[in-house]
């Protein structure tokens, strides 16, 4: 279902773009997810016909029939990733080719098919090149793409649907913290998990968010920002956020994330910052870390810093912790410094300030 998919893209520039003026305003305060380009891109799938019909057009509703199979059963994957704009009017992308990659694992997880990374990446430019001028200037932020696919069969039977329409959107992003770097608070959940061994944990899929936002709600009930989970077979061991992994950093300075088994998302900025970490001189490991440990480390101050790390926040200081029966700090609830030496460091490398030795910064235009 994969390869060969090498397309044309029919372009249709938006007859009635958004005005410079108005673009500007938007611009001047984005927020994060709430403001859309002018254009979008789309590819259709269908069995025996593989991928047609590639354009770049006006951003705008997508007609949808009521038992279009992804209302009903939720076939869908999603990607997120980031274009920056550099101080010569170059325009970088960090790593798209192991979100293509990604998005080919969680389609073949969704039984959906796989798109070629080459036309993948080149959704990506061609959907940055006719909307540059959303890129904002400033220095902390980007213009975030999603990518994403859904089952658009018009079917209700319960199978893997033979139609598919694959579509890439872009938002302006400002900084994630407005003002500066805030530690948030984590709600560890009794009662849900997230992602089952054999499940779809690995898989970038709209249906793992679904089932995680009760758990969510219960976190801001309970004062926190976020929920974090716990392995679903012995609920001992820290799994990862909802939406982002999680490293825990100890006094001797080594760095320790939950191995990826299959019920944890492998994030690209997770996967950075081990290298990173390890060239700045942290021992690094991957193993599981169990919630009496977290306890248990934070109290006798072995543990010095938690994060939680992904494309839209980078890289987020875990200042406290709640769960039913009590509650706890770490580092005294404020950022820890390998924390922000190793979220300097990506961001650094991410808009092209610092030299980028590993080949993770692709320019685009
Ligand atoms: C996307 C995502 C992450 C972070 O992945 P990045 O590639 O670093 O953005 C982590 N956990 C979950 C559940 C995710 O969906």
């Amino acid at each position: 279902m994969s390869g060969g998919d090498k397309l044309d893209f029919e372009i249709r520039p938006n007859p009635a773009p958004v005005s410079a003026a108005d673009r500007a305003a938007l611009l001047a305060n984005p927020g994060f997810g709430r403001v859309f380009t002018d254009h979008m891109v789309t590819i259709r799938y269908a069995d025996g016909k593989g991928w047609y019909d590639a354009r770049v057009e006006a951003r705008a509703p997508i007609p949808m029939d009521p038992a279009a199979a992804v209302l009903h059963y939720a076939q869908e994957i999603f990607e997120g990733l980031k274009a920056y704009r550099g101080a010569d009017g170059s325009v970088t992308l960090f790593r798209p080719d192991a979100n293509a990659l990604r998005f080919a694992d969680s389609a073949r997880r969704l039984a959906m098919p796989e798109l070629s990374t080459e036309t993948f990446v080149e959704s990506l430019r061609r959907l940055v090149e006719i909307d540059r001028e959303w890129i904002p200037e400033d220095e902390d932020s980007s213009l975030y793409l999603r990518p994403f696919m859904f089952a658009s069969e018009v079917f209700l039977g319960v199978r893997p649907a033979n139609e598919y329409l694959y579509c890439v959107i872009a938002s302006p992003a400002g900084a994630y913290f407005a003002s500066g770097v805030k530690p948030v608070t984590v709600w560890v959940s009794p009662d849900y998990t997230r992602a089952a061994p054999g499940g779809t944990g690995a898989a970038k899929c709209g249906g793992n968010y679904a089932a995680s936002l009760a758990a969510q709600a219960e976190a801001i009930e309970a004062g926190c920002d976020q929920v974090v989970f716990l392995d679903a077979v012995e609920r001992r061991f820290v799994d990862e956020l909802g939406g982002m992994n999680v490293f825990f950093v100890y006094d001797d300075d080594t760095l320790v994330t939950p191995p990826l088994t299959g019920t944890i998302l492998p994030g690209i900025t997770r996967d950075a910052i081990l290298t990173l970490a390890a060239e700045s001189g942290h021992r690094v490991e991957e193993r599981p870390v169990s919630f009496a440990d977290w306890q248990a480390d934070a109290a006798s101050g072995r543990l010095r810093e938690v994060f939680a790390c992904g494309t839209a926040a980078v890289i987020t200081p875990i200042g406290g912790v709640r769960f039913p029966d009590g509650e706890f700090l770490i580092g005294g609830g404020e950022p820890g410094r390998s924390t922000m030496a190793l979220r300097q460091r990506l961001s650094d490398i991410q808009r092209g300030r610092a030299d980028d030795r590993h080949g993770w910064v692709q320019r685009v235009l």
